[in-house]
Order: structure tokens, then C-alpha cells, then sequence
């Protein structure tokens, strides 16, 4: 250990050599400073002559480390490949700016690169690293311990998500006069274990509520869980594995616990990606049932026909943005246009949309960073002028986080525009058939 090096930037480099794999050395020793990728970042276009912001550049923050202190080329000619290494905790400070303040993890350059570097991982290892000696926003700091101590990111009590779901639960049997739309909590053996983003049961009950209407209206077997049952998992933005696994582990063992068929994961990208793509790996566990964005389950009854919509009654005009998780990250792209082409009647694409759309600029746990506020949302013009150019008076995005973020730069840039889900739209496109021989009521039901 060099005398000099601070003990906080000692275990960094110690643990960049545990956290190595074959995938992000690969992206550390690819780049060919092409450049290719600059112009696919927000930050870039957001701060013209700025290099800074570049990803090549903010890879090689890193990348530095890895080529002094791992590759063989840096050891004998570091000056050569521009090798260089941290020894104080106030240039770890300025990496943490970097890697929290300057990128959401969304992967657009990612997808842009020719020589197939993935920045975003590189970038998610770096926060790791930090995160490992106690580096990093304190949002990231507080939102961390809630999901390790209290089970969920946002804090949210047991008694507080009973309490949200009995309320829905109660207002939706009321709204259908069907003591049966109740909402199942902890059903054992049931095809259906719906879980949620914490978001819902502290701002957007509702958005619970649409789900189990929808459920009921297909009639379907299906249960909440009382533990386990937030699916997002902040482990995807910190970097720390070990807060992965065992987020990820919970909601796994809380569904073999009730014998569910099918986890079912609302909408929201971070979620879905963790739950279904990283969490078998951080938790070292083997899947043994089937596991289903909301999207596709929603997708599927009005394709066969379980569940009735009517277009019309969702009257106004609708874009929709790609959470870079979901469509990026997990390919999930046609599937909620698809469904939201049989739920609105003026639907209006984004451009550019899919793999190659902009981040609502809240990703990477950027909305939990109070201090890059700042710089978030001056980014964020780039998403409000492609917003913009769609003339559409609602935002549809399969992703809570995204609700956060895309809202908020509307509030910032005054845009005439709100930001809506699937499942309120599918939701309030309900047509509820009423049994033959009861008189129709006329009630519609509500959005
Ligand atoms: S990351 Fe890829 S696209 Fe960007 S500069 Fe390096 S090689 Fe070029
Ligand atoms: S991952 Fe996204 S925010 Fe980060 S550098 Fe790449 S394009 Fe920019």
C-alpha cells in the first residue's frame, strides 16, 4: 500500500479488483476515443463546449485507474496510456460528482458505440466502488438504508401500505358495488403476486387501485404481498451488489413463500430490470416461476379479449416515452405502444423513441440527488423540446420514476402537458359489462 494513499481510496482500488468482470474490462480496454458517442448524451447537447459531459470523458475517470493499477501496458508505461490513480478522499469527492452528477446510467451512448463499450456499467462500478467507502450523494445515502432496513426505498411502514391497499381496496369495491374487487393480501397459491414501486403507496394510491380493477375485471387470481412487495431496487442505481441481492432475494422469497405462479412487477423500468434481469445474478438464486411486466399482462387480456376497452374514452392526445430500462435495457418496446394503440384513439410517436429515445433525465437515481438539481434540469431541456414537438397533451410512460422526472421538467420548462401510466389509461378504458338481467346503471366507470 503506498504511504500517501489515503485508507478511503486504498479499499477503492481493492475493490475495483473484486468487481472486475470480463464484461467491464472489456468496455475499459475498447474505447478508441472515436467520439461516436458524445453527441448521444443529453448532458453534451445540454452544455455545448463543455468536455466534461462527454462519455469517453467520463470514462476515463475510471478507466485511469483501471489501466495504472490492472492492465499490464499501464504498469510498465502508465504515461502511455494515460494510467493515473486516486490517493485522496477529496478526488474521490470529485469522481462521485462525476459518476452521481454528471450520468443517469441510461446506455444511449451505450447503444451508440461502434466499439461496443457499455459507459453505463463502467459508470455503475465506479458509484459502487464509492458507495463501498461511504462516498455519495446523501439522497442515495437515505434511500440505501430505507430499502436495507425498512424494506422498501421510500420508508414505507407496514401498517402505512396495509392501510393504502384497504383504502383502495375498499373505494374500488365501492366504485364496482362488488364486495369481491376487494384486494387480496398474502393469498396463497394464486396465479398473480402483484408487486409494486413504493412510489404508489406513497403518492399514487391510485395507480393501485386501476390494477385491481383491472384484475377484477379479468377476473383473475391474484394476490399482493404484506412483505417483499417493492420490486424496485436502488442497488441498480448505488452499484452495491449486496443491497441487489438482498432486495431482490425478498421479493423472490416472499413469492415461493406463496406459492405464486407469476410475479408480476407494475410498471416502472428500474424495477422491472432489476427484478428480472440483474437479481437473479446479485442474489445468486434460481427463478422457479414465470415473471411478467404489468405491460404485457395488461396487453394480454385486451388481446384476448379477457377484458373490454373502448378508446374513445380516453379522449385526448397521448405520446409515449421509452423508459431507458425498459426499452434499452430490457427490450421492451412494442408491447406498451401496442397496448396504448387500443386504449387512446390519438396516439402520437416520440422521435426519436425506442432504444434510441432520451432519458426523462431522472434516471440513475438522479431524482433522489437534490445537489445536481441544477445541472438535471438544464439537461433536461433536450427532453422537453422532443415533449414538445409531439403537440400531445399527455405523457404515457411504463415507469414511476420517469412519472418523477418527466413531470418535473415539465413544471421546470411550463409545458402544456401531464404525465399518465398504462394501467390508469387501460384502467379508465374499462368497459365493465354488467350480468345479463341487471338494469344498466349508466356509470361510467372512472379514469
Ligand atoms: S465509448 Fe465507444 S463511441 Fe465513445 S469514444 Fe469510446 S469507442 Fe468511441
Ligand atoms: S449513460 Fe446516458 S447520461 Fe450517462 S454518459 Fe451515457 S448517454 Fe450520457
Amino acid at each position: 500500500m503506498s504511504t500517501n494513499r489515503s485508507y478511503k481510496a486504498q479499499q477503492v482500488l481493492d475493490r475495483m479488483a473484486q468487481k472486475l468482470t470480463r464484461q467491464m474490462v472489456g468496455s475499459l480496454v475498447a474505447c478508441v476515443h472515436c467520439g461516436n458517442c458524445t453527441e448521444a448524451c443529453h448532458y453534451v447537447q445540454a452544455n455545448p463546449g463543455d468536455p466534461t459531459y462527454a462519455p469517453a470523458y467520463k470514462a476515463d475517470r475510471t478507466r485511469r485507474l483501471f489501466k495504472k493499477h490492472f492492465d499490464w501496458t499501464g504498469r510498465v508505461l502508465p504515461w502511455w496510456v494515460k494510467g493515473g490513480t486516486v490517493t485522496t478522499d477529496k478526488e474521490l469527492t470529485e469522481l462521485k460528482d462525476i459518476v452521481f452528477g454528471k450520468c443517469t446510467n441510461c446506455r444511449r451512448c451505450s447503444v451508440n458505440c461502434p466499439m461496443g463499450v457499455d459507459f453505463a456499467v463502467l459508470n455503475r462500478m465506479a458509484r459502487g466502488l464509492l458507495v463501498h467507502v461511504g462516498i455519495m450523494p446523501e439522497g442515495v445515502a437515505v434511500v440505501s438504508k430505507d430499502q436495507w432496513e425498512i424494506g422498501n426505498q421510500m420508508g414505507v411502514l407496514p401498517e402505512d401500505y396495509r392501510e393504502t391497499i384497504e383504502w383502495m381496496s375498499e373505494e374500488l369495491c365501492e366504485e364496482v358495488g362488488d364486495e369481491g374487487a376487494a384486494i387480496p393480501i398474502d393469498k396463497p397459491d394464486a396465479n398473480i403476486v402483484y408487486t409494486i414501486n413504493p412510489r404508489e403507496v406513497k403518492y399514487d394510491p391510485r395507480s393501485i387501485a386501476d390494477a385491481a380493477k383491472i384484475f377484477w375485471a379479468a377476473k383473475e387470481s391474484w394476490t399482493m404481498p404484506s412483505e417483499g412487495w417493492d420490486m424496485t431496487n436502488f442497488g441498480l442505481f448505488s452499484g452495491d451488489d449486496d443491497l441487489g441481492g438482498a432486495v431482490a432475494r425478498r421479493v423472490y422469497d416472499k413469492v415461493r413463500e406463496l406459492r405464486g405462479k407469476k410475479l408480476v412487477m407494475s410498471e416502472c423500468g428500474h424495477g422491472y430490470r432489476s427484478t428480472t434481469c440483474e437479481g437473479p445474478n446479485w442474489s445468486q438464486t434460481d427463478i422457479d416461476f414465470e415473471l411478467e411486466s404489468s405491460v404485457i399482462t395488461m396487453l394480454r387480456y385486451v388481446k384476448n379479449g379477457t377484458i373490454k376497452v373502448d378508446p374513445v374514452k380516453n379522449d385526448s392526445s397521448y405520446t409515449f416515452h421509452d423508459s431507458c430500462n425498459n426499452a434499452r435495457s430490457c427490450g421492451l418496446l412494442e408491447e406498451p405502444r401496442e397496448l396504448l394503440g387500443l386504449v387512446v384513439g390519438d396516439f402520437r410517436e416520440m422521435h426519436p423513441n425506442r432504444a434510441e429515445n432520451y432519458c426523462c433525465t431522472g434516471g440513475g437515481g438522479a431524482m433522489s440527488m437534490s445537489e445536481y438539481t441544477p445541472q438535471r434540469l438544464k439537461s433536461a431541456i433536450v427532453k422537453a423540446n422532443q415533449l414538445k414537438a409531439t403537440g400531445a397533451k399527455y405523457v404515457v410512460t411504463s415507469c414511476h420514476n420517469c412519472v418523477d422526472g418527466l413531470a418535473d421538467l415539465i413544471k421546470h420548462y411550463q409545458l402544456d402537458m401531464q404525465v399518465t401510466q398504462l394501467v390508469s389509461l387501460v384502467a379508465s378504458a374499462l368497459v365493465i359489462e354488467k350480468p345479463a338481467g341487471e338494469a344498466e346503471s349508466g356509470e361510467e366507470p372512472e379514469g
